[in-house]
């Protein structure tokens, strides 16, 4: 099967003899005890079951975990590693778990923070107690490209566990498993969710392992699973998520080139842009450069907000891919401690008609010229 047929087929386990060409939602907490039965929704519910199983499928990997949050995702790993460990992320790791990293796990895990776009760093920063790199490429917001594979290559050689953010990229995008990754994280509330009303997380594993089977043990007894409500539409939403980023990384690329000669623009950040330093490894691995892109805006941040408000079809709002634009002053977000240009724009290009986005964009740059 290819991936848009595996998209809407691999996630029905429909069982009921009345076959339903929908699975239906399980919401029964618990199971009657018998021989290989499902025992209690915490530790598995059937719609969990058939997500898990698409999102494998999807990544191309052994087995998956799914949890209520992409940031549960991320603390499940981090709280399976061993105590002392260290671990190597990007500077501009997603803000909410660079958090977890620094406010949550400092006493039990060393952090050492790199620009991983530049795959010759990771040598130097290696130590004996090094267990994981963390990867996040496009990363938030700086669209940054990490080399997937020289980096898990590298940490492959010294016996370290890879594992990637696959959230802006998709795995209609790019498959860091085939890359070299030993793991995949996704905010599922991101791309595979796609209509902004769930949240969600998960990992997928190239292989069943011990530290596999410590995040499992994690998940089901830590408990950040999501519901069968999110897990059926989430479901859902990914029968149509490789049409959906088709669209979204079209409209981003067209965007990305008005915004590159607009005179109001400081500098464009879309890996798809020939000049972006990340384009020629982001051509290697994947199969299209998504659908979000930032941009430094000239006059500050006051022209940032001003320009933001004056739009008609971008939500000034978080978050990301979904099928409504949204747009926001990045740096506003993180708060004071962010290291993000204060005049950053992020853009969540969304599936509205493009000529409506570009004279959207165009009117609010013209009250602000
Ligand atoms: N990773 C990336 C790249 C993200 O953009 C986000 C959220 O914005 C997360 C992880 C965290 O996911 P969630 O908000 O579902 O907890």
């Amino acid at each position: 099967m290819k991936f848009e047929t595996i998209a809407i087929h691999g996630g029905n386990l429909v069982t009921d003899s009345q076959k339903p060409v929908v699975q239906p939602i399980t919401l029964s907490t618990t199971f009657e005890h018998q021989k290989d039965s499902l025992i209690y929704s915490r530790a598995n519910n059937p719609n969990r079951m058939a997500l898990e199983n698409l999102l494998a499928k999807l990544e191309m990997g052994k087995s998956a975990a799914a949890f209520s949050s992409g940031n549960a995702a991320g603390m499940a790993v981090f709280q399976a590693l061993p105590h002392g460990s260290h671990v190597i992320a990007p500077s501009d790791m997603y803000h909410g778990l660079k958090k977890q990293l620094v406010e949550i796990f400092h006493d039990k895990l060393e952090v050492t923070f790199i620009d991983l776009s530049n795959s010759q760093k990771l040598k130097k920063c290696l130590q004996p107690n090094t267990k994981l790199i963390w990867i996040e490429s496009p990363s938030n917001p700086l669209l940054k490209i990490s080399d997937i594979k020289a980096l898990c290559k590298l940490a492959r050689e010294n016996d370290i566990l890879s594992i990637c953010d696959n959230t802006f990229a998709t795995p209609v995008f790019q498959n860091p498993l085939k890359l070299g990754a030993d793991m995949v994280m996704h905010s599922t509330t991101k791309y595979l969710g796609g209509h902004s009303d769930i949240l969600g997380g998960a990992l997928i594993t190239k292989e069943e392992s011990k530290f596999w089977n410590q995040i499992l043990n994690v998940q089901k007894t830590g408990g950040a699973v999501p519901s069968p409500f999110d897990c059926y539409y989430l479901t859902r939403s990914i029968k149509t998520l490789a049409y959906r980023m088709k669209g979204h990384a079209e409209h981003a690329g067209i965007i990305a080139t008005f915004l590159n000669q607009h005179p109001m623009v400081e500098n464009v950040f879309y890996p798809g842009l020939t000049q972006h330093p990340g384009h020629q490894i982001a051509a290697n691995q994947m199969t299209g450069f998504g659908g979000i892109l930032s941009f430094l805006i000239k006059g500050g941040p006051e022209n940032a907000d001003k320009f933001i408000s004056n739009l008609k079809f971008f939500s000034n709002a978080t978050s990301l891919g979904g099928v409504e634009s949204l747009i926001e002053r990045r740096a506003a977000v993180e708060g004071p401690d962010t290291k993000t240009p204060q005049n950053l724009i992020r853009v969540s290009v969304g599936l509205e008609h493009l000529e409506d986005l570009l004279e959207d964009m165009t009117q609010a740059f013209d009250k602000i010229s």
